[in-house]
């Protein structure tokens, strides 16, 4: 685990009025809040089972007894400013009297099962249910500083593995002996863990974008795809690179050029006050003007923090500009089918001083 100490200070506790901000704008008088990512966000609280109530007035932490000591732990330690009740019974009762008087409560549609949302209604019977979508997500999206440095820690963790890690593909290993050293050199380098099943897709796998490692064997001259993050507290890096051990034939070199370049001409548009989608049309016009449109076949990017994947979604319909505090990936890539595949992605801050890359591993395709 890495020491607290090292961390700059998040600031858990403006976070609740945000929520209640775009609760209120999404029409409801308080939330319940049920994804563990959002519970955590607010709260500070990492266990695995437990729920928060956002009202006007305070914010609630209600979780079983398992959690009792950690609930008081890691919320004090966040400096959350949130009430702590515990129980192994439905928190029906809790929930009625916080709900007292309010009449409109948000329940968030994407993280309530069906079951869940009939036993929410008996217990709030006295207020409307409205479903929400991204209440809590919207507020996630502008990290403030705490998270970028544990963000840029994760990065640099990723960085500092694949260095270790990269000489080896020198000797033929199969792909999950890759995916496994780099996920070992996580550990080892202060990491929580991976921040998602480590990707190494080698020749024509890589032309498949999210193929788990297999037992195949990395073979001279081909495109290894390397897709890996760790985790820093809770909070994720993501980078892609392609590499090849000795000369690639030309027609894979010039995938690779055209993507290594569409990426670069994507991060350079990753400035506060930029549509989204401009991003997107950089990567992509580059790719279409070398003839591979329709073989960039998924989202140009997404946000990066507690979740690996989370808004913005960074895609030709996406409507909204960046803004600092934004933190993004930039990850176009070309596949061809039972031939080769590339992709370079870089996880980047927008920051008061433009595009700034928190991924920052040389982007060489040949190591060897
Ligand atoms: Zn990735
Ligand atoms: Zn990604």
């Amino acid at each position: 685990m890495t020491a607290a100490r090292d961390l700059v200070a998040m600031d858990v506790a403006g976070r609740a009025d945000r929520g209640r901000a775009e609760a209120a704008a999404a029409g409801c008088d308080a939330l319940v809040v049920v994804n563990r990512v959002n519970v955590r966000y607010l709260t500070g609280f990492t266990g695995s089972a437990g729920l928060a109530w956002l009202g006007p007035d305070e914010l609630v932490l209600i979780t079983d007894r398992r959690y009792g000591e950690q609930s008081e732990a890691e919320t004090s330690q966040a400096g959350a400013d949130v009430r702590i009740e515990i129980t192994n019974d439905a928190p029906k009762g809790i929930l009625a009297a916080a709900a007292a008087g309010l009449s409109r409560i948000g329940l968030e549609a994407a993280s309530v099962s069906w079951a869940d949302q009939r036993r929410y209604a008996e217990w709030l019977d006295s207020a409307e249910l409205v479903p929400t979508t991204g209440v809590v997500e919207r507020c996630r999206q502008i990290k403030d500083d705490g998270e970028t440095d544990r963000i840029a820690k994760a990065a640099a963790i990723a960085d500092d593995a694949l260095a270790e890690v990269r000489p080896m593909l020198a000797d033929g290993p199969t792909e999950a002996e890759v995916a496994l050293a780099l996920d070992t050199a996580f550990r080892r380098m202060g990491a929580d863990g991976s921040a998602f099943t480590t990707i190494v897709a080698s020749g024509p796998n890589a032309a498949l974008p999210h193929k788990r490692p297999t037992g195949r064997s990395i073979g001279k001259g081909e495109l290894v795809i390397v897709d890996m993050g760790a985790v820093v507290d809770g909070y994720r890096s993501d980078m892609t690179r392609t590499m090849a051990v000795g000369q690639p034939d030309a027609e894979a070199q010039r995938v690779f050029d055209t993507v290594r370049d569409a990426q670069r001409l994507g991060v350079a548009q990753a400035a506060a006050g930029t549509p989204i989608s401009e991003v997107d049309k950089a990567c992509r016009d580059r790719i279409a003007a070398d003839g591979w449109a329709d073989a960039f076949v998924h989202g140009t990017g997404h946000g990066v923090g507690l979740d690996i994947h989370e808004q913005p979604w960074v895609r030709a319909s996406a409507d909204e500009s960046l803004q600092t505090g934004h933190v993004i990936t930039v990850e176009p890539g070309v596949y061809l089918p039972g031939f080769c595949g590339a992709r370079v992605e870089d996880t980047v801050l927008v920051s008061d001083d433009g595009p700034r890359r928190l991924t920052r591993s040389p982007k060489e395709l040949v190591v060897a």
